[in-house]
């Protein structure tokens, strides 16, 4: 096999990721702790958070297609998948066939899934407020669940990070659902939720972004780390002459002579052209900043006052995920699921 290089790498914590998990985990009052890994696990590689976070004792996982479980088969002994998109016209054989359970969300889902069979366990999405996916609570009054055997209940919270008042009214909502509709356990919490206290926490709580770094609420701050780094390699030097423009559109113009290292990283990439003018990283242990457009596979930075730079040398990116979406516009999440496939990631 011919062996080549990633010139663009994801450096990815393992003790990071596990320390994260462990602190929600933590926080839960006899609440079990699972994780969302949808997405490609919000970029990192699903199938190795799954692998890490069941290593930690992590049971629960949560994928939204069935193409996303088929890609972690084998699971970890032990341990339970749930497809939070449920079970859509052409799911049926997936559904028969990978052993993870679909959140069924509506009428038609309970309908399908039945004729696969009566009393096979599966979840269930109740929608107490969001109008994403899930069965209205009329819906469960008029009998829609009846008969199915529930392993997880859930619902989901459209405001953790943002708006009490209606965390507060979709809690309500959800623990007059629990009242009514019988089941294993009973899930609200994503990662903002389950910081609002035991009364959110129910038994099972679903973590996503802040296991991967993103900090969702006050009390992460300091608790909640850093787990992923983008690296990108110096692909060439040169020297721009004072007047001379950089990239694209010639948005950047040398004020004095000024060293330039050009790096392979680009809007490909997931570094989309909002980083341009905050993009900054280090280098040999020098701070730089980008200059000029991202292009869509190269991204120029000052190296100016970075010492000794060579071709191939690598410059770790700012990474900080509420610091970077703060100066981008991006979502925290969106900085992570967005990082393409060009980067080797690399756990340590
Ligand atoms: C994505 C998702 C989560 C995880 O949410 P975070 O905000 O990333 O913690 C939990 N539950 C459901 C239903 C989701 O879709």
């Amino acid at each position: 096999m011919l062996e080549i290089s990633s010139p663009l790498r994801l450096r990815l914590s393992h003790d990071a990721l596990i320390s994260n998990w462990r602190w929600l985990a933590a926080q839960g009052d006899g609440a079990l702790c699972g994780a969302a890994i949808k997405a490609n696990g919000y970029g990192l590689g699903a199938r190795e958070v799954m692998l890490r976070l069941a290593g930690a004792g992590c049971r629960h996982f949560f994928v939204a297609t069935w193409a996303e479980a088929a890609a972690l088969l084998p699971l970890p002994a032990g341990c339970e998948l749930s497809v939070l998109h449920g079970l859509g016209p052409d799911d049926i054989v997936p559904a028969a066939t990978i052993p993870a359970r679909p959140v069924l969300a509506s009428l038609e889902q309970i309908q399908r899934w039945t004729l696969m069979g009566a009393g096979r366990p599966c979840d269930i999405m109740v929608d107490t407020g969001m109008n994403r996916l899930g069965l209205r609570v009329e819906q469960l009054a008029q009998g829609a669940a009846d008969g199915l055997n529930i392993v997880n209940c859930l619902s989901h919270l459209s405001s953790a990070d943002e708006d009490l008042d209606i965390s507060a009214a979709q809690l309500s909502a959800f623990q007059a659902v629990k009242q009514q509709l019988k089941a294993q356990r009973y899930s609200l919490a994503n990662s903002a939720g389950l910081c609002l206290g035991a009364d959110y926490q129910f038994d099972l709580m679903r973590p996503g972004i802040a296991l991967y770094g993103g900090i969702v609420h006050p009390h992460m701050v300091g608790n909640i780390r850093q787990v992923a780094v983008p690296e990108a390699r110096v692909l060439q030097l040169r020297t721009v002459p004072a007047g001379e423009a950089v990239g694209y559109g010639c948005t950047w113009t040398a004020p004095h002579e000024t060293r330039v290292a050009v790096v392979n990283l680009g809007y490909a990439d997931g570094y989309l052209r909002c980083h341009a003018g905050n993009g900054s990283g280090m280098l040999n242990g020098h701070g730089v900043n980008s200059i000029g457009r991202v292009s869509m596979d190269l991204l120029a930075f000052d190296v100016s006052d970075a010492g000794h730079v060579a071709e191939g040398d690598w410059i770790s990116l700012s990474y900080d995920l509420p610091d970077q979406a703060e100066k981008t516009g991006l979502s925290q999440y969106e900085l992570l699921t967005t990082l393409g496939q060009r980067f080797l990631r690399s756990w340590e």
